[in-house]
């Protein structure tokens, strides 16, 4: 089980990739990960290549992820008892995921050299890892998270003016109820308060309540900042 399982918001985190996790390019209004699904496809394209390869290198976790002039590969494998590391410089002008291409093109391309000239899967990719960089990152950095999220009774919390760490904490209870009953003084219809806004404060705090009795949490997995593989699911999750 993973030690790292954190609660986290979620709408306030809606936006947090300034730039498209696909080609690093500016992200439009309203686009939470990619500038378009087309970039997106691309880079997943070569993810599926980079799959071709962890495979065979016996891939526990790995990660990726370019800065303006490099791509880096970190990887957990069986083989080894270190973390491993693959570099690229950028091609300026070239998207990421193209440049991805032709560095899993020139590893996969040694792999082979090696297989044919040991016949020897094995041995061909041991002799791609020694290749590597190794330690350069800790496992830590690599290994999947989890992390829990409330995200159902954000919008009621935000209502109320509660911050969502309270939802866990012993004095939930109490701490809600004085919120809800400051917000309804204030906004009662009585004491000229609007309507709609005094409704939304009655429906909040049901709805906050209701999840206190029974909450739910929705999860994702993914490391913050970097694509990220499971080698077990064979399967890469978009940066968080
Ligand atoms: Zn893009």
């Amino acid at each position: 089980m993973d030690s790292s399982n954190s609660i986290v918001r979620t709408k306030e985190d809606k936006r947090k990739h300034k730039t498209c996790v696909s080609c690093g390019g500016a992200l439009p209004k309203r686009k939470q990960k990619y500038c378009s699904m087309d970039c997106r496809d691309k880079l997943l394209f070569a993810l599926r290549w980079l799959t071709n390869l962890l495979q065979p290198l016996r891939t526990r976790y790995a990660s990726f992820f370019f800065t303006g002039s490099k791509l880096i590969i970190n990887l957990i494998s069986y083989h080894s008892k270190e973390s491993l590391t693959y570099y690229s410089n950028r091609t300026p002008g070239i998207l990421p995921a193209k440049d991805l291409q032709n560095m899993i093109l020139s590893l996969s391309r040694q792999w082979h050299n090696e297989n044919e000239r040991m016949n020897c899967r094995q041995l061909a990719s041991i002799s791609v890892l020694e290749k590597a960089h190794k330690g350069a990152a800790s496992f830590d950095s690599i290994k999947l998270k989890t992390e829990k999220r409330i995200s159902k009774v954000f919008k009621y919390m935000t209502c109320l003016k509660i911050p969502m760490t309270v939802l866990e904490s012993e004095s939930a209870h109490q701490t809600i109820k004085s919120a809800y009953r400051k917000e309804v003084m204030k906004h009662h219809p009585d004491h000229g308060g609007e309507d709609e806004l005094f409704i939304s404060i009655v429906q909040s705090y049901n709805e906050i309540m209701g999840w206190i009795k029974n909450p739910t949490y929705s999860a994702r997995r993914g490391i913050r900042g970097m694509w990220s593989y499971d080698g077990d699911l064979q399967k890469w999750y978009p940066p968080m």
